[in-house]
């Protein structure tokens, strides 16, 4: 459409100054050239550009059909029911060998099937939110494109006093759970999610995810507050290239080289580091040098710092367990679990926040709990007392950049009120 609208201006301007001097369009011999400029009809010739729906294909000139892929339905069976022959769907899938995998077709996938006069020509489907194949074909030809629909990134504020729970606060803002994540990971070191109080405060912006108008995750959060037992935090986020992270309003990092527990999520502590204590299995007063947490089989437990795979195998009364040498000082084991990662095993490197494996009952345990245990040298200490080590704090010469970007973030998060309830989109 915005092709029209220059050239309906200059030929209105022309039309204006034919006006203003005098002139109508036959008038003279000299305007012939003009009044080819400025004959309407020729306008009409542009054609105005067709709207396409989200994949690509002109609305109007299609029948479009969707649906979600069913239990034990494959593209075989999906193609067949809308009368696309054998032939066809064995040339498909030839041209789609290498490129696509149809045994990835999972029931509640969604699809379309575009038709012109009822004959199916293109089937997309549409497999994650962000992902879909389009395969178009006709008489002859069969073409297999794989596209990535854009993601648009809209910047949301939330705040909530917690009243019941953290998770309770997050939801009854309508914000999604991983805001709840996100915040007790950026400020595990500071705040303790274990003891939340009622009349604790959290404050946020950040980023929703967006694809083709639906919401598909939480992006980064740029700036935060959280108010525990009267004490203030700040979290900014700052990426300038060479350096990324959560960072205090001084520049610290936010991150530690080791997390205060192996969880994504809070797990209630079920038994706590002691000298001395009485074993339930064998009866007598051992010390326990871990901290037990009561999660339910199958939680993914995740590795507390960068590290090797010391041990991951199944020993005794501590069942199967994971072991991690993440320096020369630092060593954490993980023990009665249900089974181990894919890919962990003795001598694999892991990061921060990698899956290691899953809760169980393996070994001498009563229940499904994670049994989890940090050494200093070698020596067992209290995971939940001791100060751990933090990463670097920013460098002098990011500073001033830092400071700025300090000073936009306080004013954004200064704008959010916590009284009333928010999460509202910006833009849109
Ligand atoms: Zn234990």
């Amino acid at each position: 459409m915005h092709k029209t609208v220059p050239i309906a201006l200059f030929g209105f301007a022309v039309l204006i100054a034919a006006a203003l001097f005098g002139l109508s369009p036959e008038s003279s011999n000299e305007d012939t050239n003009a009044t080819e400029l400025i004959n309407v009809n020729s306008l009409v010739e542009i054609p105005p550009s067709p709207s396409v729906d989200q994949f690509g294909f002109v609305v109007g000139e299609w029948e479009v059909t969707e649906d979600i892929i069913r239990r034990n339905e494959s593209l075989y069976i999906i193609l067949s029911r809308f009368n696309v022959s054998p032939q066809k769907i064995y040339q498909i899938q030839q041209e789609a060998s290498g490129r696509v995998n149809f045994n990835r077709l999972i029931p509640g996938q969604s699809y379309r099937i575009y038709s012109k006069q009822d004959e199916p020509r293109a089937f997309v489907w549409h497999y994650s939110n962000t992902d879909y194949v389009t395969i178009r074909w006709d008489q002859d030809d069969v073409h297999v494109e794989e596209n990535r629909l854009p993601i648009e990134h809209r910047e949301e504020r939330t705040a909530a006093i917690i009243e019941t729970s953290l998770y309770d606060a997050v939801d009854d803002q309508n914000a999604s759970q991983l805001l709840g994540y996100k915040l007790s990971e950026i400020f595990g070191w500071e705040v303790d999610f274990f003891s939340l109080q009622r009349g604790d405060h959290f404050k946020a912006v950040y980023d929703n995810r967006y694809a083709n108008g639906r919401f598909i995750g939480l992006g980064d959060i740029k700036v935060a507050e959280f108010q525990h037992r009267g004490d203030v935090f700040r979290a900014y986020f700052f990426d300038n290239g060479e350096r990324a992270g959560y960072f205090d309003k001084n520049g610290n990092s936010l991150q530690k080289k080791l997390l205060k527990a192996p969880f994504r999520y809070s797990q209630r502590i079920s038994s706590g580091f002691t000298r001395n204590r009485f074993h339930p299995i064998l009866r007598q007063n051992r010390p326990h040098y871990g901290t037990d947490y009561a999660a339910p089989t199958g939680t993914p437990v995740i590795a507390v710092g960068d590290g090797v795979i010391i041990e991951a195998q199944r020993r005794g009364g501590n069942g199967n367990i994971v072991q991690i040498r993440h320096n020369s000082t630092y060593t954490t084991a993980y023990l009665h679990l249900n089974g181990f990662a894919s890919g962990i095993r003795r001598g694999v490197e892991v990061k921060q926040g990698d899956v290691i494996g899953y809760v169980g009952q393996t070994g001498l345990a009563t229940g499904p709990h994670l049994c989890y245990r940090m050494y200093v040298n070698d020596r067992p200490v209290n995971s939940q007392r001791i100060d751990l080590p933090a990463s670097e704090s920013l460098e002098t010469d990011y500073m001033s950049q830092f400071l700025g970007e300090v000073y936009r973030l306080d004013m954004l998060l200064d704008d959010v009120n916590l009284e009333q309830r928010q999460n509202l989109a910006l833009q849109d």
